[in-house]
């Protein structure tokens, strides 16, 4: 009993591993929480792994809620690139939400193909640089998270 408190004293100097990176860290380094019966703990992972783990739930999250597609890539059957998921046409059926198989570039060139086989280049240069300007926002976005 007298001792306990010492004890509590002494724990905030220690150090304890984390339970994901198996690095032996000050104990600083791992947030506190108070559990239901009141006293004070650490958590078992630390401030970095936590971190990553929260941004990784979060990314899972917004992924499963269709706001972060952006940072979900998918590879074009048709010109074999990986592109952003936000270049794949998207269709709903019964059991969700589905992409295509090639992207929207590939598509819009099929159907210009099939439609405008003379006119096929008319519209080209905007789509470039539409392409452009997406590509360069989509890496802003991917460098900046
Ligand atoms: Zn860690
Ligand atoms: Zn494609």
């Amino acid at each position: 009993m007298l001792n306990s408190s010492i004890l509590i004293e002494k724990n905030t100097m220690a150090e304890k591993q984390c339970s994901v990176c198996g690095q032996v860290l000050p104990i600083f380094e791992f947030r506190k929480y108070k559990n239901q019966s009141g006293s004070i703990g650490h958590r078992g992972s630390c401030r970095a792994c936590e971190k990553e783990q929260n941004r990784e739930r979060d990314q899972r999250k917004k992924a499963q809620l269709g706001i972060n597609n952006i940072l979900v890539e998918k590879k074009c059957s048709v010109c074999k690139q990986i592109l952003p998921i936000t270049e794949f046409r998207r269709y709903e059926h019964q059991s969700g939400v589905g992409y295509r198989g090639s992207c929207r570039e590939c598509e819009k060139a099929r159907e210009r193909e099939r439609r405008h086989q003379n006119k096929a280049q008319i519209t080209n240069d905007n789509n470039i640089e539409d392409n452009y300007r997406f590509l360069k926002f989509y890496k802003k976005i991917k460098s900046g998270g």
